[in-house]
């Protein structure tokens, strides 16, 4: 069990110490730096643990109790404690937890439900869609017929008025709720009711809110979706990896469409850890973490406006904080590029209206450092003054490091 106990940095540091630098230098930069992408987060000991170990050695393509390999009997208690934990915390009939990713879980609904040329509804990529939403440079917008909604250029919002319009005119065999940088729940009732409407099926991509929802944070899209797709990495703090949620009617032609349709060989040691995490999830302590998100995005945003900025919707009800800081005199690249400079680490997101790019924030991963409120009182004000580019820098780099390395992610 060596593989399981000797951490994995001891091992490559006697076996490939120029890989081992590589990961230390890594875990220095999470730890030294604040990692206020919306996307990230810091998954707990276990949850790598469980991605270290053997079980990545096993090949299992199939499903538990029919696998095309010999010897599953054990992986095939991981996958089936899984799909059992995810159905209980998502309160989903059936859960499939193969999906490599949060992209190759959205491909699996689409070849589960849609044929090629289908037409299908989804927020415009202009506007937050995820590249899976008809990108040109995706396999979805090749693939299938896509037609973006908007959202409103004054609130932010979804514009369900014009969601109903394009149904209406465009007739789309499914409609895509779910966004990249919204910080608002979607309405999913209205999405339900419009695709009843023109009997379209509901996708609802929840990579983000996932964690919120599992936490009891956020509303959930299980009962108005036809199928879930979601990541396990950004709040629900898994692995790296994705997950489907459906309805018994629609359970084996999800499971078909990600194996053997659109993958091979389920990653073991992956869905080990996701079970690690969906475990996690269920505990008191995760719906506690899910609140403090919220509660942390509220005080980010409301100090980023009081700062200035304009905020997207004017705050959040999740992690997520979509922010222009144009009122600074300053546009989104510079000002990734100036707090990437103070060790703030971000990206840029779309704004409602115009090309130009806002900043995307998110507070998953620092309150699993354990900072709260207080601590993102002081991000805003850090966040403003690296982006004004006023004032020592250097200085702002520092207490950037301080407030870090204070709250560690994995405390010794
Ligand atoms: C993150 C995300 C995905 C894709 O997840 P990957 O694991 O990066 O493939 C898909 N859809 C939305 C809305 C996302 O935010």
């Amino acid at each position: 069990m060596t593989v399981i106990h000797e951490s994995g940095a001891d091992v490559l540091r006697r076996r490939d110490p120029e890989l081992a630098g590589v990961l230390l230098g890594e875990l220095t930069r999470q730890s030294t730096t604040l990692q206020l992408n919306a996307a990230e987060n810091f998954a707990s000991p276990a949850v790598l643990a469980a991605l270290g170990s053997p079980l990545a050695n096993k090949y299992a393509e199939g499903y538990p109790g029919a696998r095309y390999h010999g010897g599953c009997e054990i992986v095939d208690v991981a996958e089936r404690i899984a799909v059992d934990r995810a159905r209980s915390l998502f309160g989903a009939a059936h859960a499939n937890v193969q999906p490599h990713s949060g992209s190759s879980a959205v491909l699996a609904a689409y070849a589960a439900l849609l044929r090629p040329g289908d037409t299908v509804l989804a927020l415009d990529l202009a506007r937050g869609g995820h590249l899976t939403h008809g990108s040109p440079a995706n396999f979805s917008g090749r693939w299938y017929t896509f037609h973006g909604y908007g959202v409103d250029p004054e609130t932010g919002l979804v514009d369900h008025a014009q969601v109903r319009a394009l149904a209406l005119a465009h007739r789309p065999r499914a409609i895509v709720c779910g966004s990249i940088s919204s910080p608002r729940h979607p309405e999913y009732a209205l999405f339900r009711e419009t695709a009843d409407e023109v009997g379209a099926y509901l996708i609802v991509d929840a990579a983000h809110p996932a964690g919120l929802i599992a936490g009891g944070a956020a509303p959930s899209p299980v009962p108005y979706a036809d199928v879930v797709c979601a990541t396990t990495h950004k709040v629900l703090r898994g692995p790296r990896g994705g997950l489907l949620l459906c309805g018994p009617e629609l359970a084996e032609r999800v499971d078909r469409a990600v194996f053997p349709f659109t993958q091979g060989g389920a990653q073991m040691h992956t869905i080990a850890a996701k079970a690690v995490a969906f475990g996690e999830a269920a505990a008191p302590s995760f719906a506690a973490y899910a609140h403090q998100v919220v509660a942390n995005g509220r005080v980010l945003a409301a100090g980023l406006a009081a700062e200035g900025m304009t905020v997207v919707t004017g705050g959040t009800d999740t992690h997520l904080i979509a922010a222009d800081p144009a009122p600074l005199g300053v546009d989104g690249r510079t000002a990734r590029g100036r707090l990437a400079a103070a060790g703030m680490i971000l990206d840029c997101c779309p704004l409602p209206r115009g090309n130009g790019r806002g900043l995307r924030l998110g507070t998953a991963a620092v309150t699993t450092q354990g900072m709260g409120e207080e601590e993102m009182a002081r991000i805003a004000g850090l966040l403003v003054s690296a982006v004004r580019g006023r004032g020592d820098g250097a200085r702002t780099r520092d207490e950037v490091r301080d407030l870090a390395t204070a709250f560690p992610p994995y405390p010794a």
